[in-house]
Order: structure tokens, then sequence, then C-alpha cells
């Protein structure tokens, strides 16, 4: 937690400099473990690398020419002087269109378009503000209250407004319990009322809300995702803004695949990469959501013709990805090699006795370690086509049961290191003439559509914003 300064700023760096090389100096002389650094016997992981010519070759059929990038951000503020205790956030959904083909010819000219870069990070798909601590939706109710009262309202409120899928956050929520073809009518809600007897006992809330049968508090449907549990009266609430946005970013991936599934099924949605910044993961409260996705979109995989559709999580931070960098540092994976990511490398990454706990109540896509062509390490998320990716039993490590695998590191290696230096969508914009921003009213199906059907270079009457 960094100082405050009078104004109720953040004091950062300068003062802080002494405290990091004090820090760093008390961990030098202290004794602890880091798996990423204890990589020297690595015998027993040989028979977990599989050269990606063993893999099944991505079926011909598919021609990933088109990727569809969905980021958030959000940042929590100050915003009364003398009151550093009242806090504002802001939380955003942000989507792109990536031209696979034209990014994988401008790989090797890393040059940037500070414009791009700028129209990305501010055309947000969907974006949400609310106080989020030290003031509240009205007068006489506690933090808990006033995040339940803005979640209903923003979620009715704010729509994803792209091509005919004009469908507010609520709509997707709902659709996400449901199936594709169709949304759920009611969700299930813990009652959040204090003291409410029912409250181990989930009660299914339609739309419009409802009153709890045992305490008759009033029950919103978006109370399913326990958000409210992360809010204190206590400090900026900033990590439950967190997982506010990567709700919002779930249903954005819901609404943008859905849009596909319904209105190209077997043309589009199959051609097309959906690419998540991040692991396909739900964590804290609304980890519940974990297992709707993957329902959810596995409904999808069986309803599309052939493997698709196309989805993975690119992570660039995390245990994972350190532990991969020093493999690939000593040479124990080379390039175009897949380290299959089972119990065994889990209890080792993860330092667990109990590796079967790992990951079964947060991710639903599988993590795998790969090294592309140009020999930068990746660790995708990639969904199996049925079933758990991670279960009391060790789930399914792969590489069967992931049809989707080989099309998608395929990708990886096409577009290099530009698909995921720093986050997918500023890297992305960086290659303007490769990623268009999605804003409200974008036409989605036709930005894919003109890339298949070989349009390029004709002028795109729909692409302003
Ligand atoms: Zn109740």
């Amino acid at each position: 937690m960094p100082y405050q300064t009078n104004s109720g700023g953040f004091e950062r760096a300068s003062r802080l400099g002494h405290a990091t090389a004090t820090v760093r100096a008390l961990a030098e002389r202290a004794s602890f473990h880091v798996p990423a650094e204890h990589i020297a016997d690595t015998a027993w992981l040989a028979d977990r690398i599989r050269p990606r010519s063993d893999l099944p070759v991505p079926d011909r059929t598919v021609d990933l020419r088109s990727a569809l990038a969905i980021d958030g951000s959000h940042v929590v503020q100050s915003i009364r002087d003398g009151m550093p205790s009242v806090v504002y956030g802001y939380a955003q959904a942000a989507a792109a269109y990536v031209d696979l083909s034209t990014m994988e010819s401008q790989r090797a000219r890393r040059f940037v378009d500070p414009v791009a870069i700028a129209q990305a990070v501010t055309t947000a798909l969907v974006s949400l503000d609310l106080p989020v601590a030290g003031a509240y939706a009205r007068a006489g109710i506690g933090i808990h209250t006033s995040w339940r009262e803005l979640l209903d309202r923003l979620f009715r409120a704010k729509k994803v407004q792209v091509n005919r899928l004009d469908q507010s956050l609520l709509d997707l929520l709902m659709l996400l319990h449901g199936t594709p073809d169709n949304p759920a009518v009611t969700v299930p809600v813990n009652c959040p009322h204090p003291g409410c007897t029912t409250s181990d006992v989930p009660i299914p809330v339609p739309v419009g809300g409802t009153a709890c049968p045992c305490c008759d508090g009033r029950l919103w449907p978006t109370d399913t995702l326990r958000i409210h549990e992360a809010v204190s009266e206590e400090g900026t609430n900033e990590e439950a803004l967190g997982r506010l946005r990567s709700v919002v970013e779930l249903l954005v991936l819901v609404g943008l695949t859905t849009l596909l599934w319904q209105q190209s099924r077997g043309d589009l949605l199959p051609s097309t990469l959906f690419i998540m910044d991040g692991p396909l993961a739900m964590y804290g409260e609304p980890a519940k959501l974990r297992g709707r996705a993957e329902t959810y979109f596995q409904a999808m995989t069986t309803s599309t013709p052939g493997a698709g559709p196309y989805l993975c999580g690119l992570e660039k931070s995390g245990a994972m990805v350190d532990y991969a960098r020093q493999l690939v540092r000593h040479n124990v994976i080379g390039v175009g090699d897949l380290l299959v990511c089972d119990a065994d490398v889990i209890a080792r990454i993860a330092n667990t006795a109990n590796p079967t706990r790992y990951g079964k109540e947060t991710y639903w896509g599988r993590k795998f370690i790969y090294c592309a062509k140009d020999g930068r390490v990746v660790v995708p998320t990639v969904m199996p086509a049925a079933g758990a990716a991670y279960d009391t039993h060790g789930g399914q490590p792969g590489p069967d049961g992931y049809p989707t695998l080989p099309a998608i590191l395929d990708v990886i290696d096409r577009t290099g290191s530009s698909m995921y230096r720093d986050g997918v969508i500023p890297v992305a914009a960086a290659h303007g003439k490769a990623a268009f921003p999605i804003g409200v009213g974008t036409d989605v199906l036709r930005l894919v559509a003109r890339k298949k059907l070989g349009l390029d270079g004709q002028p795109d009457t729909t692409a302003t914003p």
C-alpha cells in the first residue's frame, strides 16, 4: 500500500526507493523456496514435452485469419480534497478486431503507432463507473448494499452494442447461466442480508429481482456474482472493482461469441480466434462463473461445425510464465515444444503437495507451456471440448481432449511476439493496419467477413466509431 499524501494522492517511487532497497536486502538474507529457481533436475519432464509436429495437424479447413481480442482495465481514484477515503472507480472492457494475416506479415517490423494505441485504449466497448468507497448510492445504507444497488443499476443500463447484439450486461449474465440459444430465467443467489437463515441455500432470482422468502430482503440477479462480499468499509475496494472488471470481460466474450454463433455459425465463428488477455479464469467471489463459462462454451462447441469456437487466454505474467521462461533459458524446452502441465508439473510450479486442488475452482481452460517458433515462451489457456480442465482427479492435462489447440498454436507461431508481448490490444493496435478497436455500433460481422471474403483494400463504410 503506497503512502498517502496530504492531498489524498499516493506517494510512490521517490520516497519508497530506500524501502525497496531495504526489502531486497532483507530478502537476500532470508531463506525461502522459489520454484522457478529449482529446475536443475529436469529429466522427469522429458516425457511431458511434445514437439508441435507430433500434435494432430490443424484441420486444413480451419482458416483462423481473424481474431477478436478482449482486454480490460480498472482504476480507483480519491475524488475529494482532504477526504482521501472518498474513492470513485472506473472499469472498462475493450475489444479489438485483429487481422491475423496482416499481423503475420508485419511481425518483423516493430513500429508503434501512438494514435492507434490511444484509440484502442479509449475505445471501450463497455465502461462502468461507480463510487467504490466512502461514498454511497444513497443515504442510510452500508457499503455492501450500496455496491449491490449500483451493480443492479449498472448491469441493466450498460449495453454491449455491436451489430444487432444490443444486450445489457444483465441480458448477457442470464445468457451465460443458460445456453447460447436459451438464456436462463433465474440465477442462484445466496441471500446477502445479515442474519438471514436461508443464506446457505441458493434462491432462484429472476431478471426483475425478488424478495427473499425468508427475510423479505430485496434480491437482485447481480447478487449471484457475490462481488459485494469483496467490499469493505475501509480501503479503496480496488480488488472488488477488479473482480467486476473480470466479470465484464467474460460477458463481452459471451456477447461476441454468441453474436457470431447466432449469425454465422458455420463460417465466421469457426474461422475466428477469440483471445482473452490473461488466463481463462474467474478468481475470487464470482468464481462460480468459471463453471458457467465452461458449460456455456462447451454447449457452443457441441453446436458449432468443426472444433470451434476457438477460444484462448494468453498469460503474460505469474508463476507459470516465470517457470516457463526458466525452462527455455535452460534449454529444457526448445522451439516448437509444448509442455503438458500435468499434476507433477503443477505440484512443482505451485509448490504444493496437493496439485489436484489446483485450478478446479478457478480455470475454465487448461494451461500449457509453449515455446513459439521465434523462441518466445507463451502460456496459453485452452478449453477442453468436453469435461473439466481441472478437477479432483487431475482433470485433463492434454493435449488429447483439446481439439482447438493445434490451430491456436499455429496462430501463435504465425503472429510471433506481436500477439502477446505487453497485453493483447495495445500491441495489436500498435500494428495499426492489423487491428481495429471495436466500439459501440461497430459491425463486427462485417469486419470479420471482409477479411474472410478477401475484400481488403476496399473502404470500410462501417468503420466509423
Ligand atoms: Zn434472506
